[in-house]
């Protein structure tokens, strides 16, 4: 079914308040997020395997919540939202257009298969297409189940994912400069997992990008 066809069937709606709108978030809800609103671009530490770190939001309140919804409760749909909060961002659109892939960080197969859909995945691909960087989902993998990072202190959110992620078809990202899209930051155990690989496999400079830090 294309597109238009969709949208006449499940018209595109505000994922904040509901309300009918093509662009998926209203003036009124985006300008109530605004105090929320942050950018950060830290200039890593030279043993981190990423260069840059940027995210769009503080992960509280109104973002919290309806991030909780987006992972928990099966609301697909609210990719676009997200992906319309991250680009309406000239900051962080404007620092992205200087790369080549996004990649978004991915889920241990059978848990995708659980929830039905990887939400970074989705929110990874909205925003690649609309600021034309492809968006490749079959390099970074996971190779085994991990517990929620949420459940876990500090220290055993580390060792938690610690290798749990490789890499296959590693021509794709050689020389590349690759953005890695996730949610949420909160240690960064995950991006740093990811970069780690990646920057391994030949990547020349990755950016990680989150809608949300926590
Ligand atoms: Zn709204």
């Amino acid at each position: 079914m294309n597109n238009k066809l969709l949208e006449l069937i499940f018209p595109a709606k505000c994922g904040f308040c509901g309300k009918i709108n093509t662009q998926y978030l209203c003036k009124k809800c985006e300008t109530k997020l605004g105090f929320e609103k942050s950018i950060t671009n830290i200039n890593v530490s030279k043993s981190c395997y990423f260069k840059h770190y940027l995210y769009g939001y503080l992960y509280k309140e109104n973002i919290r919540r309806k991030m909780i919804d987006f992972k928990f409760n099966d609301k697909p749909e609210l990719a676009h939202t997200f992906a319309k909060l991250l680009l309406n961002n000239e900051k962080i659109c404007g620092f992205l257009k200087s790369y080549d892939i996004i990649i978004p960080v991915p889920m241990y197969h059978k848990k995708q298969i659980q929830r039905g859909y990887n939400q970074s995945e989705l929110v990874a691909q909205i925003i690649g297409k609309e600021l034309q960087i492809e968006c490749i989902k079959d390099v970074l993998y996971k190779k085994r189940p991990t517990k929620m990072q949420s459940s876990l202190d500090k220290q055993m959110r580390r060792i938690n994912v610690k290798d749990a992620y490789d890499i296959k078809n590693e021509q794709k990202i050689k020389e590349n400069k690759i953005i890695l899209f996730d949610d949420i930051y909160t240690t960064g155990n995950t991006v740093k997992e990811c970069s780690k690989v990646l920057k391994k496999s030949g990547a020349k400079e990755i950016a990680v990008l989150t809608i949300a830090k926590d």
